[in-house]
């Protein structure tokens, strides 16, 4: 509900904790990013809110959840995936009105990935199984060994703003098919579509304090989950920087934790390429979710013999794009979350100008309120240019041509990042070649951003540790027993 003098969006702005909701004394304000508006105010859950979510966590893991058969989490995880599917265009809305993106891409990817992301891992929750294990014995008595996956305890969700729900969906889906409870916090800048989950978890009959949502700010509510006890395992997705401090504050007392950060994937274009198809899956990972997207495909790297033809037809892939309302079904790109962050993408573009890179297309703001940028593409760009190698989080390209295979791996792992790479190529033995040189937690071939719950996701170096989604998912939320009895 909202408060005197707060627009009334329709979704819960409370903490919602121990299975019920409730407000706090402090608001944060939310944002439309494509005008700038406010569009309602959200409880900030402080440091004594945070530790009430995490106690009512741990009484929720300590109580019958904890004992719940993998079946009855199962049925669970089918109701949730059953309300967000029934609240499809509600959730679509939600995620396209906070963060500015065209509503026609929350209702094609980020919703039905996040009901197909609590299916997927209700088929796992009654099928995590151990092994029986054969030694040699012990002392001279044979003995029987086996294997059991347990739940963690409390996990502490941790999320970004620019895919919200579907990343909520990434984290609480094999938490809770495993049998463990979740604290999340989301984004300060996008915390809406969450609320809304979390009124579909609480109308799913999900058990009290088994799923707790609380806003609230990173340095404040984050911190105090990131540091709280009772914490036993973080699972965060964001920046390198927020990455680093809670994976040191993680360590101070052994708590789990999963980091998926930031990246600079690369998308090289082979000499054999089909190029109209690499042009439109390059538009795409440049363009889509306004370039916001972590596994975005930022570095360009095309082989010369096709480097003009393809500058010009990305220069065209960006112009092609219409920017603007995201609930106008002609917007291809929306605008950015915020006022800071457009202002950080733009310093960016400025900084490329300044180091020489050729502007071949956008480069500057559309007229009008809200945090629009052009979609921008830069040619010629030196492989150690700031924008060859720092994360953006905007819609806008860097393509740098290469001679051969050798220097397009070169150029592809040159990079802090290791989250995803793209290779254009019509031959099948250079593809599995580059697959394997290229320093990345997914690759994809002929494609760009081809993501399933079934499928394994991290990155290597800086783009974070560990991995979630399909079985991984399991193993990362749970710890391994051996039990060995001497017969
Ligand atoms: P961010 O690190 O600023 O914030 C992420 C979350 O951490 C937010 O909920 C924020 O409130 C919280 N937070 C901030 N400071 C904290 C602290 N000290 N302790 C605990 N929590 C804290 O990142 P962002 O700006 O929301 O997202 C952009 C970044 O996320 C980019 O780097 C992007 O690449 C990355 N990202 C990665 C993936 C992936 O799967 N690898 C997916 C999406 C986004």
């Amino acid at each position: 509900g909202a408060s005197a003098g707060t627009p009334d969006i329709g979704v819960s702005t409370g903490l919602f904790i121990d299975g019920r909701w409730r407000s706090g004394s402090r608001t944060f304000d939310v944002l439309n990013p494509a005008d700038g508006s406010l569009l309602t105010r959200v409880t900030a859950a402080d440091e004594s809110d945070v530790d009430d979510a995490v106690r009512s966590a741990r009484r929720a893991f300590d109580g019958e959840w904890g004992q719940a058969a993998g079946t009855a989490r199962a049925a669970v995880l089918h109701r949730i995936a059953d309300l967000i599917e029934r609240d499809a265009d509600r959730l679509a809305r939600l995620e396209a009105l906070d963060i500015g993106k065209p509503v026609g891409q929350p209702a094609m990817l980020d919703v039905p990935n996040a009901a197909a992301t609590f299916r997927h891992f209700a088929g796992w929750a009654d099928k995590i199984t151990g092994s029986a294990i054969p030694t040699d014995g012990y002392f001279g008595r044979p003995t029987h060994s086996y294997t059991v996956r347990e739940p963690i305890g409390v996990v502490a969700a941790i999320i970004p703003w620019n895919t919200p729900l579907m990343i909520a969906a990434w984290k609480l889906a094999p938490a809770l098919a495993t049998g463990n409870t979740v604290v999340v916090k989301p984004a300060e800048d996008a915390p809406l579509s969450i609320l809304a989950l979390a009124e579909l978890v609480q109308e799913a009959g999900v058990p009290a304090g088994v799923v707790n949502v609380i806003p609230g700010l990173g340095e404040e509510a984050g911190a105090a989950l990131v540091r709280h006890p009772e914490v036993d395992k973080i699972s965060f997705t964001g920046s390198p920087e927020v990455g680093r401090q809670i994976g040191r504050v993680a360590a101070e007392s052994f708590k789990r934790v999963t980091l998926e950060l930031g990246g600079k994937s690369p998308q090289i274009v082979l000499a054999d390429a089909d190029v109209e198809a690499a042009v439109q899956g390059i538009a795409l990972g440049l363009f889509f979710n306004q370039g916001e997207v972590c596994a975005a495909g930022t570095r360009v790297l095309v082989h010369r013999s096709l480097y003009d033809q393809v500058v010009e037809a990305l220069a065209g892939a960006a112009n092609g794009q219409v920017v603007g309302d995201p609930f106008d079904p002609q917007t291809t790109m929306g605008a950015l979350v915020s006022q800071e962050h457009l202002d950080r993408v733009l310093s960016y573009v400025d900084r490329a100008k300044d180091e020489g890179a050729r502007l071949v297309a956008g480069g500057g703001r559309p007229r009008g309120e809200g945090y629009f940028i052009q979609p921008t593409v830069f040619a010629d760009v030196a492989r150690d240019a700031t924008i060859a190698r720092e994360e953006i989080f905007g819609p806008v390209g860097a393509v740098i041509p290469f001679d051969d295979v050798e220097e397009a791996i070169e150029i592809a792992n040159e990079t802090e990042y290791g989250l995803a790479a793209t290779i254009w190529t019509r031959d099948v033995s250079l593809a599995h070649t580059l697959a394997h040189e290229v320093r990345a937690g997914a690759v994809w071939v002929n494609g760009w951003a081809a993501i399933n719950p079934a499928l394994p996701w991290g990155g290597v170096k800086t783009s974070g540790v560990g991995r979630e989604l399909g079985w991984s998912g399991i193993l990362a939320n749970t710890e391994e027993k051996v039990v060995t009895i001497v017969l």
